[in-house]
């Protein structure tokens, strides 16, 4: 990231969220974002994964300025690269753990059985080969958030990014989640760029960013 700048307009009002963030993330690292409420952290990570867009500076991944890219150029980078996890795990209601997985594969051209293959696959990853019928409200929290990230590295993505996973659990459940996540960055090579307020979450990270009133701090663990 180089000189980020984010403001959001509503009317006549102006709210400068983030102001000239650079720093670097390097393939394979586990980052921490922490920060007051309010400081930009969602917004940043939103930025990242190329959801919204930024205006000012630049986010480059593998050397492409990703504001560089058609929507669907962009489209395509974030479902083979990027995977998603939020507080509150974001499932479909409607949808068992084993079609809630399913679906960011939807978007492939993988046949029915491959996708079998890739979803029974993820749920193994995260401890849940026996749940893939459940519903979500079947499951417990830490249960569904583990459905989230099994959703979200079905694509074998290389980058998993996470707003707050362990927000909403139990500290149990929330070590199980951050051990998860620790297994998938330190065997898989998985980047992950987290945000939470959790000191314990942020002590698996290798690099610590703190955010405060759209500026960056350093601190190394
Ligand atoms: P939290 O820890 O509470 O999740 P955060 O650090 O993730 O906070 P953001 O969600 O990035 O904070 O929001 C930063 C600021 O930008 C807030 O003041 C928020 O009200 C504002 N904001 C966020 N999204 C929008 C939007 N789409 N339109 C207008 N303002 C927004
Ligand atoms: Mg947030």
């Amino acid at each position: 990231l180089r000189n980020v700048s984010k403001v959001y307009r509503r009317g006549m009002q102006s709210l400068v969220v983030l102001e000239s963030i650079s720093f670097d993330i390097v393939k394979g690292e586990f980052l921490a974002l922490m920060g007051p409420s309010g400081s930009g952290k969602s917004t940043l990570l939103n930025l990242i994964a190329g959801i919204d867009t930024v205006d000012g500076g630049t986010i480059s991944v593998d050397g492409i300025d990703i504001a560089t890219l058609s929507e669907s150029d962009l489209a395509r980078w974030r479902s083979a690269h990027v995977g998603f996890i939020f507080q509150f795990y974001n499932l479909i209601p409607v949808l068992t753990a084993f079609e809630n997985v399913e679906l960011p594969l939807l978007l492939t051209s993988l046949s029915r059985k491959e996708r079998k293959e890739h979803v029974e696959t993820a749920l193994l990853v995260v401890g849940l080969a026996d749940r893939m019928e459940h519903y979500p409200s079947q499951l417990s929290g830490g249960q569904q958030q583990r459905v989230a990230i099994a959703r979200a590295i079905v694509t074998d993505p290389t980058i998993i990014v996470a707003d707050e996973p362990t927000g909403d659990l139990d500290r149990v459940s929330a070590q199980e989640i951050l051990d998860l996540l620790d297994r998938l960055n330190a065997d898989s090579g998985k980047t992950i760029i987290m945000v939470t307020h959790d000191p314990r979450a942020a002590e698996k990270a290798h690099v610590i960013r703190h955010l405060d009133k759209g500026e960056l701090q350093d601190v190394h663990p």
